[in-house]
């Protein structure tokens, strides 16, 4: 997998197929400026999607799969003590890909390591740690001078991997689920779905949605779609809420199956193929993720997740600010010394050096609140 963005045509990526097979062999995102305004095409987009779960689940396989491109080439595989002590490392990956003149800037955030350890504790922490410097990150950007360029790093769509051998969820995607969606849209899956016969794969479907609902876990949903659709648009979006946790089959090997090149899996008695709709929901999530819902993953992530982690850290801000204001205050009321308990050891002017400090990041605060303030005052009258 690379660390740096790379130019990737990524039908040509990985296979070698002929004109008529590379022309089915593609991603779907070149419908993206039909759910956003024309102008954003010349611009690209760009999409931040976090795989997390388990590892061995076969994760870095599906991604590969999903975007027909190896972006996990450089992976080190850690033997089982190195799993052991390893903690939850986040790597990023990026890479641009291009199809029909539609440019998309694809970050993975992946969570190797994730459930590996004898003590799982907390290991959603990091997680949500990233989660939040991003936001944090475009929280400061936003409220800088330079808000033209803003590097948007907010995490759209985390895909969450369930383990296909469980008995539903464990107790540890409960934990890691409800850690994170406040901060980001979670899409469920459900891991290796070639490992369990067809009905397996509906009980497990009814068990882990009656869980998700039980535990109040709150993942992404899908919007409704108007009541004024045709009918084979409701059929599908019907499908696509059906569908959770999406069964998903990952494979980066092309087989042949009847006389056809497909991406597969070959087993003694057969071959399973990812994009067979019959197989697994493989096609449906692609669609879902890069066709129809990119725009309101994106969307939810600017609207709920990140306005909530501005609204608190706003909140938070205020609430210094006014501590602080009364604080003074009080200090210049009742003439005596600044209330900071000082110890002995500090002298006059450490002290002194200490209030400026204060008044300083007070008066940054200040300025930073007025900014944010003015820019919502400019974004209202510009509706
Ligand atoms: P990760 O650690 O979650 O990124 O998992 P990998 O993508 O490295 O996959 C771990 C192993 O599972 C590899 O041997 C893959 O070939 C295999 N694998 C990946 N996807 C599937 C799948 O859908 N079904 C089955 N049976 N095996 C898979």
């Amino acid at each position: 997998m690379e660390n740096s963005s790379s130019n990737n045509r990524f039908r040509s990526a990985m296979f070698n197929h002929d004109d008529e097979d590379q022309d089915k062999e593609y991603v779907g995102f070149a419908t993206l400026p039909n759910q956003v305004h024309r102008k954003s095409v010349k611009k690209g987009f760009d999409f931040t999607l976090m795989v997390a779960g388990e590892s061995g689940l076969g994760k870095s396989t599906l991604v590969n799969s999903l975007f027909l491109t190896d972006l996990y080439k450089d992976r080190k595989l850690l033997n089982a003590e190195e799993r052991i002590t390893q903690t939850v490392e986040i790597t990023k990956h990026t890479v641009d890909i291009e199809e029909k003149g539609v440019k998309l800037k694809l970050t993975i955030v992946d969570t190797p390591g994730f459930g590996d350890a004898v003590n799982n504790t907390e290991c959603w922490k990091s997680v949500a740690d990233y989660i939040d410097q991003q936001f944090e990150q475009y929280f400061r950007d936003e409220s800088g001078l330079n808000r033209k360029n803003i590097q948007d790093n907010r995490v759209h769509c985390c895909l969450y991997f369930i383990s296909p051998f469980g008995h539903g969820l464990r107790p540890l995607d409960v934990e890691f689920m409800k850690a994170l969606h406040e901060k980001v849209n979670i899409v469920p899956i459900l891991a290796k779905a070639d490992t369990l016969t067809p009905s397996e794969v509906k009980k497990k479907k009814i068990k882990i949605r009656e869980e998700i609902e039980q535990y109040g876990i709150k993942i992404y949903q899908f919007p409704d779609c108007d009541s004024d659709e045709d009918e084979e648009f409701k059929q599908q979006d019907l499908e696509l809420k059906e569908s959770i946790p999406f069964a998903v089959i990952g494979s980066n090997t092309v087989v042949e199956a009847k006389g056809k090149r497909v991406r597969g899996r070959l087993y003694p008695w057969g071959i399973v193929e990812v994009e067979n709709s019959a197989h697994c929901d493989f096609v449906k999530l692609r669609n879902m993720l890069v066709r129809t819902h990119m725009q309101d993953l994106k969307d939810v992530t600017r609207e709920t997740h990140y306005e909530n982690y501005r609204a608190q850290c706003i909140q938070s801000m205020t609430r210094m600010v006014v501590k602080e204001r009364n604080r003074n205050k009080l200090t210049r009321e009742s003439g005596t010394d600044f209330p900071i308990p000082v110890v002995p050891t500090v002298t006059e002017s450490e002290t002194e050096k200490l209030i400026r400090e204060k008044d300083e990041e007070l008066r940054r605060m200040q300025e930073m609140l007025q900014r944010i303030q003015d820019h919502m005052i400019t974004q209202k009258d510009g509706h």
